[in-house]
């Protein structure tokens, strides 16, 4: 069945070109590879022909990132995700990367001018993993969650400058990625270790309330932040 979704998922993927008016590039469709590695595939599928003739390196180190970091992803959250990925390097995208349905689409200008954000891999496969469907819950827990797994899983964060920000006051919980996923860390290394994990797992099974914070902390979710903030003063 999974493999069914995949297709389908590849062929929307081509589809959607298509609409765009770009069915011409998709036609000359420049490479498509897949590897197997332990129960894990990746299809890397290219329609810039720029990126091919620049991007090997590239290439070779996402798809290293990949086979890092997305069995790394399923053991710690889902052990159910997809065992099949697909990435599209898509010159029609311009954004850096977005995910849905098991398949990635990356900006080959993005890759390119720079090449050491391989952990933009991290954060897109950790969707892939989360698998939460339609409203789990907080768009922003989302992406928080995608950023703490890129920030404790990284293959190299540290070359792409890549870091959580300093709390600013004008900062909340609900601002998503690095801000939220500050937060996170915090309350994992501070609060309660496994809070993301079971965060995580409840968003899947749509069991994810408001309640969720105090229940699996003892406090809310505002009380949380306020603690944080106030630990972050403390600390300055
Ligand atoms: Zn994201």
């Amino acid at each position: 069945m999974k493999k069914i979704i995949l297709i389908i998922s590849l062929f929307i993927g081509i589809q959607a070109n298509a609409q765009q008016g770009d069915w011409k590039t998709v036609g000359k469709f420049i490479s498509r590879d897949s590897i197997t590695k332990d129960s894990y595939t990746l299809i890397f599928v290219d329609l810039d022909s720029t990126f091919v003739k620049q991007g090997g390196a590239v290439k070779q180190r996402m798809e290293d990132a990949f086979f890092k970091v997305y069995p790394q992803e399923a053991k710690a959250f889902n052990k159910k995700t997809l065992r099949k990925v697909v990435f599209i390097i898509d010159p029609n995208y311009n954004g850096v990367a977005a995910t849905a349905d098991g398949t990635v689409r990356f900006n080959p200008k993005w890759m390119l001018k720079q090449p050491t954000d391989l952990d933009v891999v991290t954060h897109e496969v950790m969707h892939i993993v989360q698998d939460y469907g339609d409203n789990a819950g907080p768009g922003w827990l989302t992406e928080g969650i995608a950023d703490y797994v890129r920030y404790v899983y990284g293959v190299d964060n540290v070359t792409a400058k890549w870091i959580l920000p300093a709390l600013k006051p004008t900062h909340h919980y609900d601002n998503a990625y690095r801000i939220t996923a500050r937060f996170l860390v915090w309350i994992e290394k501070d609060v309660k270790k496994g809070t993301v994990q079971k965060l995580d797992s409840q968003l899947r099974s749509h069991t994810y309330t408001d309640e969720s914070w105090k229940k699996l902390t003892g406090k809310t979710v505002d009380e949380l932040w306020a603690a944080y903030v106030a630990n972050e003063n403390k600390a300055a």
